[in-house]
């Protein structure tokens, strides 16, 4: 058999990742669902087109989507994640002792279904009794949000439902929802091929909050490969390396250390948020 699943990311760039088997295809009140699994990163969840996450590197982007900002706060408590309907998000935000409330905030139903049933290794956390489901969509919700400690937006690509969570206004309900404290992160895409998206997010943030950062970090199965975070906080931010807690975090990827580098920018990168 040589099928092959492909995902035009740009125009003019193309990931080709060798299917063994198609598990799973839906239509969705939102999007198309396919699960699949590959040669190369085992079980892959795609949304209309576009690799979402993939058993062997999902552990990359759900460390660094959320341990980045917890490591940042003082006493992370209360934490949201808008999208991120896989659950991975939730799976590693319930690994901070001090976490009581976790809600994840996804648009699709459909999503977290074929999480837990195709993805059970990533969707675990969403059973514990800290994690809160709430079915829809994170725009609307977070201008009623409160007192959060951490809000994540773990979105799909800014077009559809996920357009808005790309817009100045998103952020600023995003700035209400939060505390004194408060830290946001969006995934904002690749430096080398959407460097006018992360212009345009860390404008947006920082429209909102005093305080803006980029970080990066390894992702072979998005666009590139090289994948961007952009951060805003209302106050200064806690040095990971004060919480005893961080030291033995159980990840494969996140290190206290790696908490400090991946805010150190290539040059290129610099200057594209400069
Ligand atoms: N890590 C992934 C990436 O960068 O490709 C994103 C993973 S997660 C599956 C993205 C989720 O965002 C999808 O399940 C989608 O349904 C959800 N989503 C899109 N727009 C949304 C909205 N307005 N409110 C809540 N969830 C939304």
């Amino acid at each position: 058999m040589n099928i092959w699943f492909t995902e035009d990311q740009t125009d003019t760039v193309r990931l080709g990742l060798k299917v063994e088997s198609v598990l799973w295809k839906e239509t969705t009140a939102y999007q198309e669902l396919v699960v699949a699994n590959t040669d190369a990163y085992g079980r892959l969840l795609v949304l209309d087109g576009a690799v979402q996450t993939t058993i062997g590197d999902e552990f990359v982007y759900h460390e660094m989507i959320t341990h980045v900002p917890l490591a940042l706060h003082p006493h992370p408590r209360k934490v949201a994640v808008i999208g991120g309907g896989d659950g991975g998000a939730i799976r590693e935000i319930l690994k901070h002792p001090s976490v009581e409330e976790a809600h994840l905030i996804e648009i699709d139903e459909k999503v977290v279904e074929a999480s837990r049933r195709f993805f059970p290794e990533i969707s675990a956390g969403l059973d514990d009794e800290r994690a809160f489901l709430h079915y829809t969509d994170g725009i609307q919700w977070v201008r009623e949000a409160k007192d959060f400690d951490v809000i994540i937006v773990d979105s799909t690509d800014p077009v559809g439902p996920a357009e808005g969570l790309f817009a100045p206004e998103f952020y600023a309900s995003i700035k209400e929802a939060l505390g004194d404290h408060g830290i946001m992160v969006a995934q904002s895409e690749s430096p080398f091929l959407q460097p006018h998206l992360i212009q345009r997010v860390m404008t947006g943030i920082a429209q909102s909050f005093p305080v803006t950062r980029l970080y990066l970090a390894a992702v072979p199965t998005y666009p590139s490969g090289l994948w961007s975070f952009s951060l805003g906080a209302n106050g200064d931010l806690q040095d990971a390396a004060l919480r005893p807690e961080l030291r033995d975090m159980p990840t494969r990827y996140w290190t206290p250390q790696i908490q400090r580098s991946c805010f150190d920018l290539p040059k290129f990168v610099q200057e594209l948020v400069r």
